[in-house]
């Protein structure tokens, strides 16, 4: 429209002068010499827009800078909020208590607080786009990374302080983005560590009086049993003689407590014929049981368990003997050992004894704890056994599923991840 009144208007005065074609390229040539203005204007603003200010002039070149202009200060808006957001979330994660990392896809630091700086011993920038992994050196924290299930944590010595113990733990969030969590564990750390000494030491330490005592009883016992002198006090040196052996059972329960709670301890991880175990533990429960129960067991020669065998036999010990202990005569006890569908391995005994409310299936691992108070003691139950399992399974990366009915039975049931599997190899199969 313009450019068509432009070349008009040229011709009309081009032809006051006798020459409307030099008016009509008189008027095309300013029409475009505005354009180009406009057009330098453009380029320049946007090479420079904070420097630059755009021409107002009318119509379309007008709509297009106010169009351009209004798209900017919309911009400008977003950046701000979106900076006060991030300053908001820095602030936040710096008051935080616990540190804090922001990580690439690969474990490269995009950002920390920090607390993450001094319980890591970062330098600073310096460390940003490092991975995670070059700073964090410890064997369990590459095989926690490396495991890609982040829901739990993972404890390593502290990299800044050789006394401190660190928890860290990944929160995977956004495309591929992780946050780790530092949190300084060192004081929880002491004080488990001094409830566990005492508790060994303590149990330690009684052992030797205890000796002693059993000592002498066994030497009364013939004579009150034999009509001798202590004739009358048969009954009260037996009591004293089964009170005794209840209270080395429970000593030698705690001290195994405590050593399967200490971190590290005991012989290096085997890989364990476990069929071969199961067959002792089962001879072992057929003695405790004496012909009252039914026994079967089912167990895949070919299906090894990597662990410590003290560990793994105290698992299967207690179990099997518990469905001994809390199975009236009579009735059977099945045990299993088999590859689960994920390429793991389960172990399970199954009974036909008195079974287990199932509000009281949570509680069953607790020291101490008991259904039937009673009937435990009766037994010579110490209470610990299923803690003990408990404890002997977390280190073996295992889970305990329990399931029970009262008056129907129990079945235990331990399951083990595929890492921790291994299947014989063919040649000794057939050997
Ligand atoms: P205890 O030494 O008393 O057997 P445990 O820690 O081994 O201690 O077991 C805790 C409690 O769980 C027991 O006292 C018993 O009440 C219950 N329990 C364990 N196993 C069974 C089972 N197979 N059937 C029924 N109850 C069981």
């Amino acid at each position: 429209m313009l450019l068509a009144a432009s070349a008009a208007v040229g011709a009309i005065l081009g032809a006051l002068f006798g020459a409307p074609w030099w008016g009509v390229g008189l008027a095309l040539a300013l029409f475009l010499a505005r354009q180009l203005r406009y057009l330098a204007a453009l380029r320049a603003w946007a090479e420079q827009p904070k420097q630059v200010e755009l021409p107002e002039p009318g119509g379309v070149w007008g709509e297009v800078f106010s169009a351009l202009l209004d798209l900017q200060r919309r911009n400008r808006k977003r950046k701000k909020r979106l900076a006060a957001t991030l300053a908001q979330f820095q602030s936040s994660a710096q008051a935080m208590p616990d540190g804090v990392l922001i990580l690439g896809e690969l474990g490269e630091i995009a950002w920390f607080n920090t607390v993450a700086q001094s319980l890591l011993g970062l330098r600073g920038r310096q460390d940003l786009g490092q991975r995670v992994g070059n700073l964090l050196r410890h064997p369990d924290f590459a095989a926690y990374w490396d495991r890609h299930e982040f829901d739990g944590s993972v404890e390593i010595p502290s990299p800044s302080d050789r006394r401190g113990m660190l928890s860290l733990r990944i929160i995977p969030y956004g495309d591929n983005q992780r946050l780790l969590l530092v949190r300084d564990i060192s004081e929880l750390h002491r004080l488990e560590r001094v409830r566990r000494d005492f508790v060994a030491n303590a149990s330690h330490e009684l052992r030797t009086p205890l000796t002693v005592l059993r000592g002498y009883l066994e030497m009364m016992a013939p004579d009150a049993t034999d009509g001798g002198v202590l004739s009358e006090w048969k009954t009260p040196i037996a009591e004293m003689q089964s009170q005794a052996s209840r209270m080395e059972a429970l000593l030698r329960d705690l001290l195994k407590l405590a050593r399967l709670e200490s971190p590290g301890e005991g012989p290096a991880p085997e890989v364990l014929d476990v069929a071969k175990l199961l067959q002792q533990v089962v001879a072992d429960a057929r003695g405790l049981s004496a012909a009252r129960h039914d026994f079967d067991l089912q167990a895949d020669p070919d299906l090894l368990l990597s662990g410590r065998q003290t560990e793994v036999e105290s698992i299967f010990s207690n179990l099997v003997g518990n469905a001994v202990q809390y199975t009236p005569t009579g009735g059977s006890i099945r045990v299993r050992w088999s590859r689960t569908a994920e390429g793991g391995a389960s172990f399970e005994v199954q009974d036909t004894g008195i079974g287990i409310p199932a509000d009281e299936i949570p509680r069953l691992t607790e020291r101490f704890y008991r259904v039937d108070e009673g009937r435990s003691r009766a037994s010579g139950g110490t209470g610990l056994g299923l803690s003990i399992v408990r404890h002997a399974l977390e280190r073996l990366e295992g889970q305990l599923k329990i399931q029970s009915t009262p008056g129907q039975g129990s079945s235990f049931r331990c399951e083990f991840p595929a890492r921790r599997v291994a299947s014989r190899p063919s040649n000794t199969a057939t050997a």
